[in-house]
């Protein structure tokens, strides 16, 4: 523990992003950086407590304690206070496969877990890592770490987001020979085509991809497994399937009209955006550009919030984004103690750039949309919003509001069933693939699944620690002692 009264000297110092006036203008990223030596002292308000719970990586009644990777973080904040940034960086990688990507977009789990947070405001866990993701940069330290012992195991990892990723990051590196299949033209998953580029700039994804090619890792893009690459093919060449699929069907809105043409899943239109911005001459179809129009975003989550500051660089005319649930308290409910992450109300990026440009907050609590109207082309014109309590609408709420885009962020089904399906693989009662509890190895040997497909939408930071704990179990059955 660097210093002993740091948390009792220093408050928190959050990062001050770009002004939300210059960032709405583009897309680049709007994270920003404490300066080095404030930083150094946020490290210093760490107070190494015996019992941290911040790296505990536990899940509580489907709620995160700390973090999944089980990072070092009272380690980390030490070496960072006494300046050895480099060796800082070294510890985080040890239980970390890409602190490039959860440093600009984690929730920061940790945060909710902080010992500090129990009374103050917690560590800045998550700017610290950003830190020395981009000292690390800077100092030429993200190098190819090529493996010097190959084990003679061929593993196919069919996915490749951030689940996918760990997975044949982490095989490669233990020794085995992997393919990383992937239907989309990109690797990333949606870490790509999803996550916005001012969250998370695709040269980040593109960077650590061309690390993992260099260290032996062979991505087949545009190649659907299943379809344009036969399991069977897979099966007979491969020793080991690892399934990182996502859990990409998205719910639908099912109200009259939610076939509309201007009606659209959340992803769809998110990764309609990153592709005008980064393949060059992609015009996209028009209906799915916010320009001009009023826009209806019917879910009040993070998905929703990323439609929200993409329609707004969009240049879209109004926004609104509806959510059936009630507003979420401002503390913490008795319920609902810390160490457990705290279910309060959060203002996000995109709803504070809102806040700014219409003057109000874009979220409508217990509201949602209860027909979608149409123009005589098929287009929306209109959406008809009610009030609803308890998931049920309230009658004589009714209010017919112009509308030019309606999209839907209210979340996701479970897994694709085509590779389920043909595999015959057990899943749970939720549709997604089945392993015994802390394990990946599916019903079917040799095959094993982790990330979204295994455990249901989640987050980033899990699909990391999921991917790693796959490719040690995917090893260990591979390399076992006959
Ligand atoms: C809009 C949006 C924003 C989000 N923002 C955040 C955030 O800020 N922070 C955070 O922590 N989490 C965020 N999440 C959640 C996070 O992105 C996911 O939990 C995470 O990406 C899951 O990783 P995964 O590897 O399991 O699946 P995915 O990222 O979904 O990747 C699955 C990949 O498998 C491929 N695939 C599927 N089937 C096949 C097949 N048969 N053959 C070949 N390839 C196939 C898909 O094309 C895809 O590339 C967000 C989610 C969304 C939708
Ligand atoms: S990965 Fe996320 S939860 Fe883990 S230490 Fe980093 S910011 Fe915290």
């Amino acid at each position: 523990m660097g210093k002993p009264t740091g948390f009792l000297e220093y408050g928190r110092v959050d990062a001050t992003n770009r002004p939300i006036r210059d960032r709405i203008e583009d897309f680049e990223e709007f994270h920003a950086l404490q300066a080095t030596e404030v930083l150094t002292e946020q490290a210093a308000r760490c107070m190494d407590c015996g019992v941290s719970f911040c790296h505990a990586g536990l899940s509580v009644d489907g709620l995160s304690i700390g973090c999944p990777l089980s990072n070092l973080i009272p380690e980390i904040n030490d070496l960072v206070y006494r300046g050895l940034y480099e060796t800082a960086y070294e510890r985080l990688r040890k239980t970390h496969p890409f602190p490039e990507f959860t440093g600009r977009i984690c929730p920061a789990l940790c945060e909710g877990s902080c010992t500090l947070g129990e009374h103050e405001l917690p560590v800045t866990i998550k700017d610290i890592e950003h830190f020395l993701d981009k000292h690390a940069t800077a100092a030429g330290n993200l190098v190819p770490r090529i493996p010097t012992v190959r084990t003679g195991y061929k593993v196919a990892v069919i996915g490749s987001g951030p689940a996918g990723l760990a997975c044949a990051e982490h095989l490669n590196q233990l020794g085995e020979t992997v393919t990383v299949f992937e239907r989309a033209d990109r690797p990333g998953g949606l870490l790509t085509y999803g996550i916005p580029n001012m969250k998370l700039d695709k040269g980040i994804v593109a960077r650590r991809v061309d690390i993992m090619q260099k260290e032996g890792v062979r991505f087949e893009l545009g190649a659907e497994v299943g379809v344009d690459v036969p399991l069977a093919s897979l099966l007979s060449e491969y020793d080991a399937l690892v399934l990182c699929g996502g859990a990409t069907q998205a719910r639908m809105l099912a109200v009259p009209g939610g076939d509309l043409v201007g009606v659209a899943p959340a992803v769809t239109y998110l990764t309609n955006a990153t592709r005008r911005l980064i393949d060059e001459g992609f015009e996209g179809e028009e209906h799915l550009s916010a320009e001009g129009k009023d826009v209806f975003i019917i879910g009040g989550g993070d998905t929703g919030n990323d439609c929200v500051a993409t329609a707004i660089r969009q240049g879209a005319r109004s926004v609104t984004q509806f959510e059936i649930t009630p507003k979420p308290v401002e503390t913490r409910a008795a319920d609902n103690p810390w160490p457990l992450w705290p279910r309060v109300f959060k203002t996000d990026y995109g709803q504070y750039e809102a806040i700014e440009v219409f003057g109000h907050d874009p979220r409508e609590f217990e509201t949602s949309v209860a027909e979608v109207v149409g123009d005589e082309q098929g287009r929306v014109k209109a959406v008809r919003a009610m009030r609803y309590k308890n998931f049920r609408p309230v009658e004589g709420t009714d209010e017919t509001r112009p509308a030019g885009l309606v999209l839907i962020a209210m979340g996701f089904l479970g897994p694709e069933r085509t590779l389920i399906d043909a595999l015959q693989l057990a899943c749970d009662a939720r549709g997604n693939v089945k392993t015994a509890p802390g394990h990946y190895a599916t019903s079917l040997p040799s095959v094993f699944s982790a990330g979204d497909m295994r455990r249901g939408q989640s987050l980033v930071v899990w699909a990391l620690m999921e991917g790693r704990q796959a490719a040690e179990e995917c090893h260990g059955f591979l390399n076992k002692p006959s």
